[in-house]
């Protein structure tokens, strides 16, 4: 294979040779790599390792997991679930709150499998009782990102005193979050603040839960020796951490493929980027240091990440012998998407290097939309 620049098609090796629209090409002894880790240091700090697989959500990628000795996994919706059910997988948490008007499926999946439920209101938890099977319940907490969960510091939780001791069967299981917060870092000691606040947030949030539903007595007052488990899930938090210090389960997703967002976060290294979109060059416009691709919106989203000088949607990547390389961002980034088209803005140095029919390699800004977008799929 040549060095460097081998997203000319002419040049390319024979395994891209038929890619004639926008493919997904994950490098899977990356993405093994990269689950391997992260898998490792779960173990090491004793937590339960449920990742999500709202990124990839692929089953063949979910036999990597498997691989990697992963009974347990994240998703987040009901399709997803019974999608990864019909592919063996018994230990299923759907993380997102539960969606009440999708209750004839919930019933039937918690016939079939582990069912982890997340609630955070108390029409959710009184809609629990349609349901014949034990399910886990999951309080959402909102440890700070203001998406959705029950505010720790409001009589939100206290509220759902009534509806949790009328669970019957089903077993409160412990609290939960996204610390999407994470990603608004600018340096790697805020990702690691946001990571203790949470844990703390979510601890207190559990042990307050555990009075109101009397599974703590009133003199029952010493921090760390919670009933209810203390799950959290962000990349950021779970790639940096050295440890899972103050939780019991982590929930991370992205990391499987990580992209430019993460990069630029500081938390994953060039040759974890295990995903990028191989888009065919329409265009060369030499006047404005710019190419057309056929890759835009439908494929990236509207996800970007920030450098310097504004945003961007992706960053032209090298194909080399050991996988892609991101070019520096001026050199070649995805500077505006409408619907199918992409605006690559390159340097005049790659420019000379690119023709029509080429394809260019872009590493997205984020990468679990285009893993749910883009519908054909290339491992190498
Ligand atoms: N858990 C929940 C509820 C999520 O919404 C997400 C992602 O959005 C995750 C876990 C995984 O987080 P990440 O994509 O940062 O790995």
């Amino acid at each position: 294979m040549p060095e460097n620049l081998a997203y000319h098609s002419p040049a390319a090796p024979e395994r891209f040779a038929s890619i004639d629209r926008p493919t997904l090409v994950v490098d899977r002894a990356r993405a093994e790599r990269n689950i391997a880790r992260m898998a490792a240091k779960a173990a090491a700090s004793g937590v339960r390792f449920r990742p999500h697989q709202k990124t990839h959500n692929n089953v063949e990628i979910g036999e990597w997991f498997r691989a990697a000795g992963v009974t347990a996994i994240t998703v987040s919706s009901v399709e997803h679930a019974v999608r990864f059910a019909d592919a063996g997988w018994d230990d299923i948490t759907i993380a997102f709150p539960l969606v009440t008007r999708a209750m004839p499926v919930i019933r039937d999946l918690a016939a079939r499998v582990h069912l982890g439920l997340l609630v955070d209101n108390a029409v959710a938890i009184e809609t629990l009782r349609s349901v014949p099977d034990p399910v886990d319940v999951w309080v959402d907490v909102d440890g700070g990102y203001h998406r959705s969960g029950v505010d720790p510091e409001g009589g939100g939780l206290f509220d759902l005193r009534e509806p949790l001791l009328g669970l019957g069967r089903h077993r409160l299981r412990g609290v939960m979050t996204h610390a999407g917060n994470s990603y608004k870092a600018h340096e790697l000691a805020d990702i690691r603040e946001v990571w203790r606040r949470t844990a703390a947030t979510l601890s207190y949030a559990a042990e307050a839960l555990e009075r109101y539903t009397g599974r703590r007595g009133p003199d029952d007052d010493d921090i760390g020796d919670r009933r209810l488990e203390v799950s959290v899930g962000d990349t950021p938090g779970c790639s940096v951490m050295e440890r899972f210090a103050g939780v019991d389960e982590v929930r991370p997703g992205n990391f499987v493929f990580y992209d430019c967002q993460q990069l630029a976060l500081g938390v994953c290294d060039e040759d974890d980027l295990a995903l990028a979109v191989a888009c065919p060059i329409a265009a060369v416009y030499p006047q404005r240091n710019e190419v057309l691709i056929h890759g835009g919106s439908v494929q990236f989203s509207r996800d970007a990440a920030t450098w310097p000088y504004g945003e961007h949607y992706g960053r032209l990547a090298t194909v080399e012998a050991d996988g892609w390389h991101p070019l520096p961002v001026e050199a070649g980034h995805l500077r505006a998407i409408s619907q199918e088209h992409g605006v690559l803005r390159v340097s005049p140095e790659v420019l000379a290097e690119l023709r029509v029919g080429d394809l260019a390699f872009i590493v997205p800004a984020h990468a679990c939309l285009p893993a749910n977008l883009v519908r054909d799929w290339l491992f190498i």
